[in-house]
């Protein structure tokens, strides 16, 4: 009986030992796994804790997304060995607006080669608001950055095709391949946004005038504005997500829609440019390449591991979701699942 009492006292001291290595030498620092049930508390911890938060408003210049649930709330985890926990809402789909922009620049990547959108369109970030004429000027037309509106529009006049139904149909393909399946098209978001983007048909126009159109700007504008308005649900966004972080293969269909060597010009791009001008207050907070979209949705990834999506439709001044980047903050900070969470050396 004593033994076995020593014993059991022993094996305690060896679980704390071991309890207290672990903390130690993981602690917050760099991690790279973690439990399904870690995954699901720091979602489902997320979603208690911002479900009534009402910060912010929907975008409403495009007068569809105005009508937009303002409750809905969506968050989505999906590893690289493609498992997928999620909370909230996660059927009802929104308009991915911006954040289709990191797929299209993804695939004139891997189509023409980085140089490509370093050359002919420019990765600094603009510093100005996503819609900025101002930022054209400065630089007649260089240095535009494809996730903002004139880069993004000339982004999408370099996908492959002569058409505009060869360029759309391309698109249309690669955004399925990083989903896993076939999205819809929100069609009274494209209608709403094509009777309102005169700004975005200016834009597009003078970047013509300054030969950094690749494609004519009425056309390349409306594909650009299509492609903001394929559906998607936040199990489609942490997908799509995933797929990036799993080097461009999706890790779900374990399709390859793009090369890792393509996806690591995207993650610099996201990391410095991804959620308009606060991408350096992103960034600084969190850690990961992210982007967002005025449709709601906020999306980013740990390379190797996971991605991570959220919808929820109330803006702030940038044009970010409020709740999505405070869920995202939160659950980053949960997992520590900060990339530059470095332990030193002993
Ligand atoms: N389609 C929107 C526009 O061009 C996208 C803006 C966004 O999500 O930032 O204004």
């Amino acid at each position: 009986m004593k033994a076995e009492f020593r014993n059991h006292g022993i094996l305690k001291l060896f679980l704390v030992a071991i309890f207290l290595f672990l903390n130690n030498n993981v602690g917050l620092a760099q991690r790279k796994s973690w439990t399904d049930a870690e995954f699901k508390t720091a979602l489902k911890n997320a979603y208690e804790k911002f479900k009534d938060y009402k910060e912010g408003a929907n975008a409403n210049y495009i007068p569809e997304l105005d009508k937009v649930d303002p409750e809905l709330f969506g968050l989505a985890i999906v590893t690289t060995d493609g498992k997928i926990f999620t909370e909230g809402n996660i059927s009802t789909e929104v308009s991915i607006q911006s954040i289709s922009k990191v797929f299209t620049m993804a695939k004139v990547i891997e189509d023409s080669g980085s140089d490509e959108i370093l050359e002919k369109v420019g990765v600094d970030a603009t510093g100005m608001v996503f819609n900025s004429i101002i930022a054209i000027e400065l630089n007649q037309g260089k240095e535009i950055n494809p996730l903002v509106n004139p880069g993004a529009i000339a982004t999408t006049s370099l996908i492959n095709g002569d058409t505009y139904e060869e360029k759309w149909n391309l698109i249309k393909t690669t955004f399925d391949d990083f989903a896993g399946r076939k999205l819809n098209i929100d069609q009274p978001v494209y209608e709403s946004e094509a009777a309102t983007n005169q700004r975005n048909q200016a834009i597009a126009m003078l970047l013509n005038a300054y030969e950094r159109m690749y494609f004519d700007p009425a056309e390349a504008t409306d594909i650009y504005t299509k492609q903001c308005a394929i559906a998607v649900n936040v199990k489609d966004l942490a997908t799509m997500a995933s797929t990036f972080a799993n080097g461009g293969t999706n890790p779900v269909t374990k399709k390859k829609v793009v090369s890792y060597q393509t996806v690591a010009h995207v993650i610099p791009v996201m990391a410095t440019a991804g959620l308009y001008d606060d991408s350096g207050q992103w960034i600084y907070n969190v850690g990961l390449p992210g982007k967002s979209g005025v449709g709601g949705g906020i999306i980013a990834f740990y390379p190797g591991q996971f991605g991570i999506a959220v919808i929820s439709p109330r803006l702030d001044a940038a044009g970010n979701s409020v709740r999505a980047q405070e869920s995202i903050k939160n659950i980053v900070a949960e997992l520590g699942s900060n990339p530059f969470y470095v332990q030193p050396r002993k």
